[in-house]
């Protein structure tokens, strides 16, 4: 098991389920203290006693919080900075997507209520949970920020919506713009850009739509939670010190 000897701190958002959760248990692994979030208390009580069935309770901290909301992100921020005092990695997961109502183009039926809670959630929260961490960092002389992106944002979409996709596409901007920002303050910003991994948001593989994804990728076979918390786990570590603005493709050699 890779140590942390100095026991980092992470915070996962959209830790409750999927990738996310991978990730909280991956960073568990390598010896961090993690705090995770997600809007649904319920899901998130579910995941912080799988857990707690094999970590301390003082090593892992649950919280309720919707990254889209402003006031919702710096209570959550605040209850971090109560009880661990600050955040040395913050891995910006939390995402949504919404489905395509029929078979018409997309752009007839895209809402404008669907288009901003995508984005709000997606970018938005990547974002505002940036800005709440980076100043301890800057101080501490000392961050990790990982930012999941999507395969969708770099491509020509087959499967995911526009509002998605420009969601998608503008956290590589996103993360190369605070790379600039932060690395002189020994701050790397970096993204993983996942491509079909079977999570609730997928749904089964199975399903039509994954049986026609699962063609299209060259290793055979969909990904896992655990290919890409092992991505963030590199970026999280002392090793990557010298990568930011960078994004690494975890999609099994398909690239739309
Ligand atoms: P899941 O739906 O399984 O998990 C999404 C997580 O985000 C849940 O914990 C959810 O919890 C949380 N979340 C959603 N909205 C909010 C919010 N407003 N505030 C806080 N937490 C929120 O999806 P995946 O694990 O598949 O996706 C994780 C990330 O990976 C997303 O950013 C997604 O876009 C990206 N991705 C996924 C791919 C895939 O193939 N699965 C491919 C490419 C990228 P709750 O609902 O309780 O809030």
């Amino acid at each position: 098991m890779p140590v942390n000897p100095t026991r980092r701190i992470a915070l996962v958002t959209g830790g409750s389920s999927g990738i996310g959760f991978g990730i909280v248990e991956r960073l568990l692994m390598d010896g961090f203290r993690v705090a995770f979030c997600s809007s649904d208390p319920d899901r998130l009580e579910v995941a912080y006693r799988i857990l707690n069935t094999t970590t301390p309770a003082e090593d892992i901290m649950a919280l309720c919080a919707d990254v889209s909301d402003e006031d919702s992100v710096k209570g959550m921020f605040t209850d971090i900075r109560d009880r661990w005092g600050h955040v040395d990695v913050l891995v910006n997961n939390a995402g949504i997507s919404t489905r395509r109502a029929n078979e018409q183009p997309w752009i007839f039926d895209l809402s404008l209520e669907d288009w901003d809670r995508v984005v709000r959630t997606n970018l938005t929260g990547t974002f505002l949970c940036t800005r709440f961490c980076a100043r301890d960092m800057v101080e501490n002389r000392w961050g990790r920020i990982i930012n999941i992106t999507s395969l969708a944002g770099r491509t020509i979409p087959l499967i995911a919506g526009p509002h998605y996709a420009a969601s998608k596409a503008g956290i590589f901007g996103l993360t190369r713009a605070l790379a600039r920002d932060l690395a002189p303050y020994g701050v790397t910003v970096n993204c993983v850009a996942p491509g079909r991994i079977i999570t609730p948001m997928t749904g089964s593989a199975e399903a039509p739509v994954n049986i026609a994804a699962l063609k299209r990728i060259p290793v055979g076979r969909f990904g896992t939670p655990a290919d890409i918390a092992g991505a963030v786990a590199y970026y999280a570590s002392e090793d990557a010190g010298f990568v930011t603005a960078a994004a690494l493709d975890v999609n099994g050699g398909e690239f739309g």
